[in-house]
């Protein structure tokens, strides 16, 4: 059951009634939610003063969260370093990383820990209850009871150490987290957009540390802070789901609040003092690539806890900012005196006041005075001219949209009722006076009809006439970082010179003690502590998502028919295997210019107006994978014979409100048979910034590029998906952004045409069984023309074809070098076991046990590696080992192999196999959004997996033993012969794996 998935709320009313007790609670306020199908119930603790608020509704994903209020007075990081540290221990569970334990062997679906400007939160969710209570027994003891050793500040926090040269280094997990945070402009512009307008406090200082201040931390401040801020009085714990609010009260109370000191509340931050007049700040930050600023204007605006007021200027903010169109949006990208808009643009609403902030990047530092007038400039327009009724009205339906989809990212919901809930709730509000939306749309509609320019007086009160405004340029310097760096060795190198005999010796033992301590194993005592549920718990049950096959004219449809909250999703499918294999290269260009350029007669900015008032979203994606074994190369549907077996799709899908599907699906079809491919000005945009963007996805997403690189050689649909995504498409963009845009037009033109004229289309729809009839009707009526689609081109069936467009060069192991990477990318994809048998199933145990333990400890823990992990992928199928900022790539190809020797060799005790087969087990039942739920079984269907062939691998999960686990080590250890590996890093490192490789080292063209 996904998050506000019923209608069954209204038979959840709390047996709670205001002024009850319970458990040591006493209930403040118990109301209804109509919005949100659930019934809020509001309790404090009476002795401890912790403040509860459960949104009880039928959702079997519960989460809790507790939140406390950490506004540091600092820029130290305390707030961030205890965030890490509280997790390394506690009293009832002295362990040395108990997320690790817990993210080993539960089923959670959501766990984590986060530290905002003024608050630090620990949520949690899972379907199972048992697990759920684990979870809150294991994440409370963390924060109110954490050991807080010395040996955790160190490691997490800062220490000094002594180099093999004899010299004083600073190091620690969060000091060079933080290096790298620093090392970014976009998130040195991010952290300036509100620090600029809010002197004198909390937010001033940087609640992350700023690396300059992390070493006048020490372990006494650490434990003080905790002392000061994790008290049950300054706790606030949020629920959400279906457990009882009095079972979930008297865990807490029982487990924790009844034996703890209350401590005290911390008060809400102090606004700023208002400015009289407007002020100017540079900000030095170091150079990477051109020497270009990044320009912001910032604004402090209002109260954050007044909702009304808040939702009110994130309206204006999707008025002004909302997509490409909109008017300042517009002005400002096509002023051209910046690259593109600054991603810090937007509406800040989570610190104690609003902040508006927008600017552009990439901008001469002697422009910023430019970017300021021509801001000013457009606003002052506004409001004076008037606000287009369009551009209101997009707004108000792209707020109201995005607040109805039921949506994850990454975890439930609720996250966001928890988010929203928080904004007032920690600055002395109630949970619910910044949780609901309706109420506040409706204040805006009522301003809206008393006074049209409503909007426009809005722009005079928080822009023109509110002089508490900064222009902060962010100004790369050259020389910064080196710098900073001397500056740094010169006083280390001071400090050690300061230090006599016994300090180096006190420090020299500390290392030790610190290095003995991280090598030791947790106790099985220690391991003990942190439950976890049977598999004997575990469902074998699949899910099925419900699926109609049919047709709309001559077009076959898949429908789903599911609680959408109002909302219809629709994939158009077109087999491009009807195209040649030297056309694929093209494909990922051409889907994201299909959706983002304009129609004959209207230009980009009003199409995607247009797209803005009557869609959610319209975006596009190429999909490209085998068929199941067992899986059906044809099925029969009222269109006709459709056949399958493993084909690429481009898919475009269209989210829209059930009453715009006829305007909404108008305006797809006639994007995707006019699209305007002569505007070669917005060809040329889009071809730089999808090279741009694929430029800049290579930092943060080196490793898809190598396991890509490393996988391709083991099925056509992976050598098809490293054209489409990998290194062979960044270096043909690189190739197109330097050619004739004329030529690249008419290549596109030719392609589309083909598409159009001749691939035919399958549908896919998600939503009510009433938006389903529409959608079918409309279909059939407009769309028919597509036809049904058509069998592949002998050519595109070859997989040769695809490999021989790609490659020239040796056909081994891979070196890539470029100078843009710090850290480098490994990555081994050896041949792996058919998809949904026993011995995949054994491989997924194994990867998610080799992710979470010998990875994890070779790569991250010794190795200084970020990430390292395992995934098979079984329809291809190939097992791939991969590492994520890693600082020596080459040493770690020589882990992976050595960690599936161990192990093959190893017997897994029973209780670590448990706990390996409940996180694999969670993985694979996560829960899903609806729109999710459509777009996977859409997956199935096309790719032939079968509900009986998912239960089979469910159950050889759930009944897996220690020997299928080593039997799956020991196979694939066998198979490295056969392997491939793919390397990508910096120079250095680069060549180092090259050597270790008997590879050439090649350039990659960044
Ligand atoms: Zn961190």
């Amino acid at each position: 059951m996904s998050a506000r998935g019923g209608t069954k709320g209204i038979d959840l009313q709390a047996e709670l009634k205001r002024g009850d007790t319970y458990a040591g609670f006493e209930i403040l306020d118990v109301i209804f939610f109509d919005e949100l199908k659930a019934t809020g119930i509001h309790a404090r603790h009476v002795r401890t003063g912790a403040s509860l608020f459960h949104l009880l509704n039928d959702d079997e994903e519960n989460l809790f969260s507790f939140a406390f209020a950490t506004p540091p007075a600092d820029s130290t990081g305390v707030a961030h370093i205890l965030e890490h540290s509280v997790l390394c221990g506690s009293v009832n569970h002295p362990l040395k990383d108990a997320f690790l334990v817990l993210a080993q062997g539960s089923l959670q679906t959501f766990l984590n820990a986060m530290t905002f400007p003024d608050k630090t939160i620990y949520p949690a969710s899972s379907t199972n209850e048992t697990d759920y209570f684990n979870l809150m027994g294991v994440y409370g003891d963390a924060v109110f009871r954490p050991l807080l050793e010395e040996w955790t500040f160190l490691q997490e926090g800062r220490r000094y150490e002594i180099n093999a040269e004899g010299r004083l280094d600073l190091t620690g997990v969060v000091y060079n987290e933080m290096k790298g945070n620093y090392s970014s402009m976009d998130s040195i512009a991010a952290d300036w957009s509100y620090r600029s307008v809010l002197p004198g406090t909390p937010y001033a200082h940087d609640s992350g540390g700023d690396p300059d201040d992390i070493p006048k931390l020490d372990w006494e401040g650490l434990k003080r802070f905790h002392a000061n801020a994790y008290s049950p009085a300054n706790c606030r714990i949020f629920l959400c789901g279906n457990i009882s609010t009095e079972r979930q009260m008297a865990f807490l109370d029982k487990r924790f609040l009844s034996q703890l000191e209350s401590g005290h509340a911390l008060p809400a931050p102090q606004k700023a003092e208002r400015w009289t007049e407007p002020r100017r700040i540079q900000v030095p930050c170091p150079l990477s690539g051109d020497s270009k600023s990044t320009v912001l204007l910032s604004w402090l605006c209002g109260d954050s806890a007044d909702g009304n007021e808040t939702l009110a200027l994130a309206a204006l903010t999707e008025i002004l900012l909302g997509h490409d169109g909109s008017p300042l949006a517009r002005a400002l990208v096509e002023s051209h005196l910046g690259e593109d808009l600054a991603p810090a643009s937007g509406l800040e609403g989570e610190l104690r006041e609003t902040v508006f902030a927008v600017g552009l990047r990439g901008v001469d530092s002697e422009a910023a005075a430019k970017v300021e007038k021509l801001v000013l400039d457009v606003l002052g327009r506004l409001a004076t001219d008037g606000i287009a009724t369009d551009d209101i009205d997009a707004a108000l339906k792209s707020l109201e949209f995005s607040n109805r989809e039921i949506r994850r990212s990454g975890g439930p919901f609720s996250l966001s009722w928890l988010r929203r809930s928080l904004r007032a709730w920690l600055h002395g509000g109630t949970p619910w006076d910044t949780l609901l939306f309706e109420p506040r749309l409706a204040y805006i509609k009522d301003n809206l009809a008393s006074d049209p320019r409503y909007f426009e007086s809005l722009i005079k009160r928080y822009f023109l006439d509110n002089p508490h405004r900064a222009l902060v340029s962010i100004d790369p310097q050259e020389g910064y970082s080196e710098r900073k760096e001397a500056e740094l060795r010169a006083s280390l190198d001071a400090h050690g010179k300061a230090m006599d005999e016994a300090a180096r010796t006190d420090l020299k033992a500390s290392s030790d003690e610190l290095a003995r301590i991280q090598a030791l194993a947790d106790t099985p005592e220690a391991l003990a502590t942190i439950p976890h549920i049977s598999r004997k718990d575990l469902s074998r049950e699949v899910e099925t998502i419900p699926r109609e096959v049919g047709a709309a004219g001559t077009i076959p449809t898949l429908s789903h028919d599911l609680f959408t909250n109002g909302i219809a999703y629709v994939d158009f499918a077109f087999p491009v295997d009807i195209l040649d294999p030297e056309d694929y290269l093209w494909l990922p260009l051409l889907s994201r210019v299909l959706v983002s350029t304009g129609l004959p007669g209207l230009d980009w900015g009003q199409v995607s107006s247009l797209l803005a008032r009557t869609t959610g979203a319209f975006y596009s994606m190429l999909q490209s994978g085998s068929l199941a074994p067992g899986g059906v190369r044809s099925r029969e549907t009222p269109a006709g014979i459709l056949e399958l077996g493993g084909r690429d799709w481009l898919v475009f899908r269209l989210k829209a409100l059930e009453a715009q599907l006829p305007a909404a699906l108008d305006l797809v079809k006639r994007l995707l048979v006019e699209a305007d491919l002569g505007d070669l000005t917005r060809l040329e945009d889009l071809v730089r910034e999808f090279r741009n963007d694929l430029d800049s996805s290579l930092a943060p997403g080196g490793h898809s590029f190598a396991a890509s690189r490393a996988g391709r050689r083991f099925s056509r649909s992976r050598a098809i998906d490293e054209l489409w995504g990998g290194i062979s498409q960044l270096e043909f963009m690189h190739k197109l952004a330097e050619g004739n845009v004329s030529s690249l037009a008419s290549a596109l033109v030719r392609i589309r045409d083909r598409l159009v004229s001749h691939s035919g289309l399958l549908v896919n729809i998600t939503g009510s069984g009433a938006a389903l009839a529409t959608t079918r009707g409309i279909i059939a009526s407009s769309f028919s023309d597509f036809g049904a689609p058509r069998p592949r081109s002998a050519k595109a069936a070859e997989s040769s074809d695809f490999f021989e467009l790609v490659d020239t060069g040796d056909r081994g192991d891979e070196a890539w070098s470029s100078a843009s990477l710090q850290v480098g990318f490994g990555a081994l994809a050896l041949p792996a076991a058919p998809f949904a048998g026993r011995e995949q199933a054994a491989e997924l145990v194994l990867a998610h046990r080799l992710s979470t333990g010998a990875l994890w400890e070779e790569i991250r823990m010794k190795g200084g590696a970020y990430g390292a992990f395992a995934h098979p992928d079984g329809l291809e199928p190939l097992f791939t080992l991969a590492t994520y900022r890693d600082p020596a790539p080459a040493r770690s190809l020589d882990a992976f192999t050595s960690a599936l020797l161990s192990a093959s060799k190893e017997r897994i005790e029973d209780d670590d196999l448990e706990k390996a087969i409940i996180g694999t087990y969670s993985k694979e039942v996560r829960p899903r959004s609806p729109s999710e739920k459509g777009l996977s079984d859409f997956m199935r269907y096309l790719y032939g997996i079968e509900p009986l062939a998912r239960r089979t691998k469910l159950e050889a999960i759930v009944d897996m033993t220690a020997d299928a686990v080593a039997d799956a080590a020991r196979r694939l250890h066998e198979a490295k012969r056969d392997g491939y590996i793919a390397v990508l890093a910096g120079k250095t490192e680069a060549g180092k794996a090259a050597a270790a490789l008997g590879a050439p080292v090649r350039t990659l063209p960044l």
